[in-house]
């Protein structure tokens, strides 16, 4: 099963990441990983990525591409890979296309987990930090016993920069301008599956076992 996973931040795709390996077996193919991988073993584009990266610069598609290229010719990905975080571009799913068609492969499916923006909202503006000890509360999910206090410590709960609601909402915005086009071409392609992500994640998980059923 070759699959492409998509999703906004907070919409749960690392957890369907991870439980999709769990469950069949394909290497979970992450940008991160893959450029990790590629400087380890000094591959030219390996160093070459590493080069942009040193000096902060974003790394070229071409670069990128290659590696993804490479990674997906590599023996464990004979039975299918799970793509995550690419492609994130329509050019950079074009190139896809061809790296898999040299590799007589293609995609069986992209499964978006879709999870709407409010909700995302407050998952990802919830979160509170213990100044003192660093444990991590969730206003919705796993709200403090006393607002604002550490169970565990008694200390002060914050809330990371990061985290605040004009932050959060720039972030989502830039993300879903960079997903629709993609959307929009998996689509047209015919490899799109949407999930609602807005359910629990064993109920979101038990439909992605629904469509993969009939891969296996
Ligand atoms: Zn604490």
């Amino acid at each position: 099963m070759n699959l492409v996973l998509m999703g906004l931040p907070g919409a749960g795709k690392g957890t369907q990441a991870e439980k999709i390996v769990a469950q069949y077996g394909v290497p979970h193919i992450s940008t991160g990983d893959m450029f990790r991988a590629a400087m380890k073993d000094g591959t030219e584009l390996g160093l070459k990525a590493k080069s942009f990266m040193d000096k902060g610069e974003l790394v070229p598609d071409e670069v990128t591409i290659g590696i993804v290229g490479e990674r997906l010719s590599k023996e464990d990905c004979e039975k299918g890979f799970l793509l995550d975080g690419f492609p994130r571009t329509v050019p950079q799913a074009e190139a896809l296309e061809k790296i898999l068609a040299d590799l007589n492969k293609n995609i069986d499916y992209v499964i978006n987990i879709d999870v709407k923006i409010d909700v995302l909202m407050e998952r990802l503006t919830g979160r509170r930090i213990c100044k003192d000890c660093g444990a991590t509360y969730h206003l919705v999910f796993n709200p403090p016993s006393k607002e604002g206090i550490c169970d565990r410590c008694g200390g002060e709960l914050y809330q990371r920069a990061d985290d605040n609601a004009e932050t959060v909402q720039n972030r989502l915005d830039v993300n879903v301008k960079q997903a629709q086009p993609l959307l929009d071409f998996y689509q047209s392609k015919g490899y799109l599956r949407t999930i609602n992500g807005l359910q629990e994640i064993n109920k979101v998980f038990g439909e992605v076992e629904q469509l993969l059923g009939d891969l296996i």
